[in-house]
Parts: structure tokens; C-alpha cells; sequence
């Protein structure tokens, strides 16, 4: 169940800035299952209402993007990232792309000069800059017009999610495996043996830095615990050391000791822990770097907070893996940490 909810959202166009696919498939989903409402700034919050603390679950709706900037007289499009990250070529030449265009989808592709065309200037450089590269979608700049593709026009990977042995790949599985877990988690959950007041929350805007959570209190809402879902790094390739990253994909969702904004619970890493134990959930420990997450402006916001991590292999790439064993074990553990431990 959870691979097919995977598979769907992940499928869906949820640009920063421009969620709304994401945020309206989960919203009809959640209908009839709790109060549902969206914030100002646009996030979509389920609200389960249930005796003690009160406990928010966050997973941010969006994925990495591509924004036009101009579009030259040829028809090519000239972009930027949609996301704060520099350039470190997490976008690749060849790359499909799905361009949100006003007047409806239309393909492109992520170019740069090959082969015969390359300068001898351009045969000896290594890197990429954003002035080495365009979107090419076939079309004259008239054409490009009258398609609703103008300066602010977002665009996403065009990959499918595809089974390879036991992984599950696509684009935005950061963080749309968050966002199963919170969809699944909200039609397997029994709302009558709740032992929190649990409200489920998509936020908006997190590859930009965390902008969306941010408000989410200021907005009127307030919460004891914190819980943020979004992937974790699995460090089981070739070109990763164990002694870097010792998480494997399969081994369960990461409970993460600190990363690059602040350090979690400690409390509730050993309560989840345990939960994980009772019910034979395997969980893992991880200690993140280079990375920023939504979970750090919970704490700011006033909540106990941790960050529940499932792995994943190749982040930040059309090719971003999962095993979607961890993702359905995440459900699971969530399910019986709200529930007094109960499993379904
Ligand atoms: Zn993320």
C-alpha cells in the first residue's frame, strides 16, 4: 500500500513555490478523516484530535526544481535552481524535464554543449556553471510564448518511478517518502486509541531553507512534540564509507542525534527506540553533517523535536533510491508510538 502511495506522489509535479498537486491529492485524501485545513503560507495540516500532548508530524512537499530567468530569442530557456543549494550538479545534462507551462505540460531537456560543437576553451573545463547550460524544449521563441512558458515558469525531472531489484527510483522521493509515511500513517491509524493529539502536517517551501515550518506556530497552532520525517543519507555504495555513513537502505528508519542545524531529543530517540523494539521494527542511529531539515525550526518554535529518517540512496538526484521496506516500517513505528504501543 505504502509503495503504491509512493509511487503517485512522487510522480506528481511539487516544485518550490508550487505544491499545489502535491498539497491538493493529499488534501482529497485526507477529506473525511480529521479536520483539514491549510495555513496562509499553504501548508496542509490534518488534525486528529486525541487526549494528551499534543504532537505535530511534518513532511515538506517539495522538490528540487528549475526556475526560467529568461528566455533568449532562439526559444531556449535560460534557468536557476528553484532551491537554495549552489551549483554542485545535482542536475544533469540529458536530464528530461517536465516544464509547468500556464497553457499545460510540455517536455524539455536539460542542456549543455557536447561532442563536436565543444570549443577547445569548453573541452578543457570540469565544471558546470549555470552559464553553461539551458533548457531546450524544441520551440522558437514565439512558440515558447504562446505555450505559457515565461520568466518564473517552474520545471521538474520527467522520470517515472521504476523498481530496480528491491529499490523503488524516481525524483522527490526527498521528501515525498515523508509524505507517505504521513499518508499512510493517516488511514492506518485507529484516531480511538490515540494517547496524543496528533495533527499531520505538509510544509511548503523547505528546499529554499525551511521557510514553510516556520510559520507554522506563529499561525495559531501550538504543539508539545515535534516530529519531522524526511530522508536520510544511506551509506551503503561503493563510493561511501561505512565510517562516514553506517546506514544501509532496509535497515530501517534513521532516528537522527543531530545534523547540520541542531541536535534531537534524546528523550524521544529512546522512547521511539523502544517502541521500535516492542514491536520488532529495526531502527537505526545517525549522525547527519552537510544537511538542514525542517526539524530544527520546530525546536525553535518551542517543540521537543526528532527527526525520524528513512534512508536513501543518490539525494538530490532524478535517481534518488529507497527500499520501500523502511518506508512502510516508518508507518508502522509511528502507528505504534501514537497508539500505546498497540499493533494493528
Ligand atoms: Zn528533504
Amino acid at each position: 500500500m505504502t509503495e503504491e502511495i509512493l509511487r503517485t506522489l512522487c510522480e506528481l509535479p511539487g516544485p518550490t513555490g508550487q505544491e499545489d498537486a502535491v498539497l491538493d491529492w493529499v488534501e482529497n485524501e485526507w477529506a473525511g478523516r480529521g479536520e483539514v485545513s491549510r495555513t496562509r503560507v499553504g501548508n496542509l495540516l490534518l488534525h486528529l484530535p486525541g487526549p494528551g500532548p499534543r504532537v505535530l508530524i511534518a513532511a515538506h512537499a517539495d522538490e528540487l526544481s528549475l526556475i526560467v530567468r529568461s528566455v533568449t530569442p532562439d526559444g531556449f530557456l535560460r534557468v536557476l535552481p528553484g532551491e537554495r543549494d549552489t551549483f554542485t550538479l545535482p542536475y544533469f545534462p540529458g536530464s528530461p524535464l517536465r516544464v509547468l507551462a500556464e497553457g499545460g505540460a510540455v517536455s524539455g531537456m536539460f542542456a549543455t554543449t557536447t561532442g563536436h560543437a565543444l570549443t577547445p576553451e569548453q573541452r578543457e573545463r570540469t565544471k558546470l556553471t549555470w552559464d553553461d547550460v539551458f533548457v531546450d524544449v524544441g520551440m522558437t521563441a514565439d512558440e515558447v510564448a504562446a505555450a505559457g512558458i515565461r520568466v518564473g515558469t517552474r520545471m521538474v525531472w520527467d522520470t517515472g518511478v521504476r523498481r530496480v531489484g528491491r529499490l523503488l527510483v524516481g525524483k522527490a522521493m526527498d521528501d515525498r517518502l515523508g509524505v507517505a509515511v504521513l499518508v499512510a500513517l493517516a488511514r492506518r491509524l485507529d484516531v480511538a486509541k490515540l494517547r496524543f493529539d496528533v495533527t499531520l502536517a505538509l510544509t511548503v517551501q523547505e528546499e529554499i531553507g525551511m521557510v514553510g515550518v516556520a510559520s507554522i506556530v506563529r499561525e495559531g497552532r501550538d504543539f508539545d512534540i515535534g516530529f519531522v520525517v524526511d530522508n536520510g543519507l544511506a551509506g551503503d555504495i561503493p563510493t561511501v564509507s561505512h565510517g562516514h555513513v553506517p546506514v544501509r537502505l532496509g535497515g530501517g528508519p534513521t532516528l537522527v542525534h543531530r545534523d547540520s542545524s541542531a541536535h534531537y531529543s534524546r528523550r524521544l530517540i529512546q522512547e521511539l527506540r523502544a517502541t521500535a523494539a516492542e514491536i520488532g521494527v529495526p531502527v537505526q542511529d545517525m549522525v547527519l553533517y552537510h544537511y538542514t531539515s525542517d526539524a530544527a525550526h520546530l525546536i525553535r518554535q518551542g517543540m521537543e523535536t526528532l527527526l525520524v529518517a528513512p534512508p536513501i540512496r543518490y539525494s538530490h538526484s532524478p535517481f534518488e533510491a529507497v527500499d520501500p521496506a523502511d518506508v512502510e516500517s516508518t508507518v508502522r513505528l509511528f502507528d505504534a508510538y501514537l497508539t500505546r504501543g498497540a499493533e494493528a
